[in-house]
């Protein structure tokens, strides 16, 4: 490690003027990420903006038959959340899902999406989901968000505040894990919103995707086995090769498909 001050404020306002005063400031949510950058020191931040005690930024609530989690919630508060049980079960799992009860209980929503992993879960429900990232700027739809790899669409300094999901019954997350780290080797959140099916896929290396071609072929009522899926989407690492998550790609989308009827 190596200095850097540490601050945690207690409201949005006053996250955002730290930031904007200290140049090389980093938010701080629950470090599940960044601190083991930190100790690689593939990043340097002069200053870290804990945002983990900013009430507005946690908790969730439902607004026009939307659900809306704060930025600094927890994956251990989105699983156990009553709301997001009742109004999108799919998404509750998926947070229970995520890696081990130590990264649930520190790790958050916000944190997750900004650091954009291809391997990590919420990205797959926010494209499925129709969500929207919110930040202290602005409002960005999920399709515009993900960018690539470890890449999104917010600005220096920008904090994401929230994400809205379009509350769904008919919805599944499936997730073959890799069985060290509980991250996706291949995950597909198949949900049907508006009569549409959507298939959201996450883990083929690249970053976040809707297999669209696999979509219309649901919905035409064709074999989504035989749908055309880009091998550009996938690599190959040594947890799996490229032709491994592409065969699992299809085996999770069926498999989800089948959870929702
Ligand atoms: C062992 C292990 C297993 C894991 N398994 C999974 C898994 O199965 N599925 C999964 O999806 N993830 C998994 N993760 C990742 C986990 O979900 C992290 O919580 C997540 O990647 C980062 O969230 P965080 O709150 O810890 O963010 P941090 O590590 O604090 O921050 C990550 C990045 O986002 C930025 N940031 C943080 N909060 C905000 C914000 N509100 N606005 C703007 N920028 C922000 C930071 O500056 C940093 O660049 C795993 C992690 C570990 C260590």
């Amino acid at each position: 490690m190596y200095d850097f001050t540490y601050h945690r404020p207690a409201s949005l306002d006053e996250a955002k003027v730290l930031i904007d005063e200290n140049e090389d400031a980093q938010p701080l949510s629950g470090g599940q990420t960044l601190m083991p950058v930190l100790r690689a020191r593939l990043a340097m931040p002069g200053a870290l903006v804990d945002l983990t005690r900013i009430d507005a930024l946690r908790g969730v609530n439902m607004e026009g038959g939307r659900i809306v989690i704060g930025g600094a919630t927890t994956h251990a508060e989105v699983a156990q959340n009553e709301q997001v049980r009742e109004h999108c079960p799919a998404l509750a799992a998926l947070a229970g899902e995520i890696g081990d009860p130590q990264v649930r209980h520190r790790g958050t929503i916000g944190g997750s999406v900004a650091n954009n992993d291809p391997a990590a879960c919420y990205p797959s429900a926010c494209l499925a989901l129709d969500a929207e990232v919110r930040t202290d700027r602005r409002t960005v739809p999920a399709a515009d968000f993900f960018t690539a790899m470890f890449e999104t669409a917010l600005e220096p300094g920008e904090i994401v505040t929230a994400i809205s999901f379009a509350a769904c019954h008919d919805a599944h997350y499936e997730k073959f894990p890799n069985p060290a780290s509980r991250f996706a080797l291949i995950a597909v959140f198949a949900a049907r919103l508006g009569g549409a099916t959507r298939l959201a896929v996450t883990g083929g290396g690249t970053g976040v995707f809707r297999w669209q071609e696999g979509e219309q072929a649901v919905d035409r009522g064709e074999d989504l086995a035989a749908a055309p899926l880009d091998e550009g989407r996938f690599t190959g690492d040594l947890h799996a090769s490229t032709e491994y998550r592409i065969h699992l790609t299809r085996v999770m989308a069926q498999r989800a498909l089948a959870r929702i009827g």
